[in-house]
């Protein structure tokens, strides 16, 4: 098989980079070693910034989206028994977040490729990226062999692509943090109306709105705590705690836990993000963790970069974006990268902090005070968070 762009991986990136090259002309085959049915069936994020809605709206993918999803402009912290709200929307010129659920997008995108004609080729791992710096890299596949004249990484963290290039000469800025969540995605008997944190002497906690019956959690735990340390009753004790201060009543009622799983806190930033005809896209160059819910939004706004730069490269004959895609892509990776550390900070008290932790959560409540109060700090909290493009 022949194709102009072979992508690899039919997550957000892929299918976002799929979606708008075949509507500009440019030919392309995904490659996705899941099921379609496992491929929608996937929850993860649920948060899209504004300037992710902005840029699908603007490209005719944000119909359904833009019609199911629902809005939101404030987020609560809870510290010593305060609640603050925050409303970054009065910060930020009335910018929102989406609250669309990950494997809603990647329907909507799945079905754009197939009413394009263009289908991704579900069940079908890619076992080699082969001959990058050559003029048509190739995609080895199970039974078949795929000759591109680009190929783009979109297979995440643990996929292939990465594999694929050269020992030296790129780096991955690796960074373990010293906590990791367990995260629970439960059916609740009402929404949550927004995203709620508690910085708590037990560590932190977060509620964020997935639907009208369900919410994902968050809790934290020592670095390489077990799940099964994590029975419901625990979870839900934990919750009300943290969330509540033990009030049953500030927390809706936990049902089932489709979910329940630790997340290793760690991220990851591999630089540059192309090697040859081969690059990286999304979560295969830069895995962010879940704090300040950026990495389905870098991987739609890399997808964003690499679809004009791709345009240009093959339909103008112009160089120069796809040469400084890695550069732009990594200015913009390292400033939201900043954001996310810098929540997470803020979100979780240092070791030491155990012996005086009333002090250090008093600092933090006045900190969390100014995220709400006009001034410099809440104008760049906002910006950052809802992702308005304002740097
Ligand atoms: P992925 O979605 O990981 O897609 C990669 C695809 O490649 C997969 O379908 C995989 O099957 C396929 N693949 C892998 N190897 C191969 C191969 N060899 N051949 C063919 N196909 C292959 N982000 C946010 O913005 N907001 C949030 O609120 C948020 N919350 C999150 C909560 C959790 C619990 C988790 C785990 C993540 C969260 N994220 C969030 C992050 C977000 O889900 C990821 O950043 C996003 O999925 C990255 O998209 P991607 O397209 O780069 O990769």
């Amino acid at each position: 098989m022949r194709t102009e762009v072979g992508i690899v991986g039919a997550g957000p990136a892929g299918l976002a980079l799929a979606n708008v090259l075949t509507r500009r002309g440019v030919d392309c085959v995904v490659v996705e070693r899941a099921s379609r049915e496992r491929v929608e069936g996937r929850q993860r994020a649920g948060l899209l910034e504004y300037r992710t809605v902005r840029w699908l709206r603007s490209q005719g993918l944000a119909d359904r989206l833009l019609a199911e999803s629902t809005r939101h402009h404030w987020c609560d912290f809870r510290c010593l028994g305060h609640t603050v709200r925050v409303d970054y929307g009065a910060y930020s010129d009335g910018h929102q977040h989406h609250v669309y659920p990950q494997q809603n997008l990647v329907r909507d995108l799945v079905d754009g490729l197939e009413r394009a004609g263009s289908p991704p080729l579900f069940s079908h791992s890619v076992r080699a990226v082969t001959n990058i710096t050559g003029r048509r890299p190739r995609l080895e596949c199970e039974g078949m062999e795929i000759e591109c004249d680009y190929v783009v990484g979109c297979d995440g963290f643990r996929g292939i692509s990465r594999a694929a290039l050269p020992a030296t000469g790129h780096r991955a800025h690796n960074r373990r943090y010293p906590y990791d969540w367990l995260t629970v995605l439960a059916e609740v008997d009402e929404p949550a109306e927004g995203v709620r944190y508690a910085v708590h002497r037990a560590g932190f906690a977060g509620m964020m709105p997935r639907g009208p019956r369900l919410s994902r959690f968050y809790l934290q735990c020592p670095p390489g705590d077990a799940v099964t340390a994590w029975p419901a009753p625990r979870i839900v004790a934990e919750l009300r705690q943290r969330l509540a201060d033990g009030d049953p009543a500030g927390l809706p009622a936990l049902g089932a836990m489709p979910e329940v799983r630790m997340l290793r806190m760690h991220s990851s930033v591999l630089t540059p993000l192309a090697h040859g005809r081969l690059l990286l896209a999304g979560d295969a160059g830069h895995v962010l963790t879940p704090s300040g819910a950026k990495g389905m939004n870098l991987a739609i706004a890399d997808a964003a970069a690499l679809a004009e730069a791709l345009v240009a490269r093959l339909r103008e004959g112009d160089e120069g974006p796809l040469a400084s895609y890695s550069a732009t892509r990594l200015a913009d990776v390292r400033r939201v990268l900043g954001f996310s550390e810098w929540l997470l900070g803020l979100l979780h008290l240092p070791g030491e902090a155990s012996a005086a932790p009333d002090a250090e959560l008093a600092s933090r409540l006045a900190a969390i005070r100014r995220l709400a109060e006009p001034g410099p700090h809440a104008y760049r909290f906002a910006h950052r968070y809802v992702g308005s493009g304002v740097r």
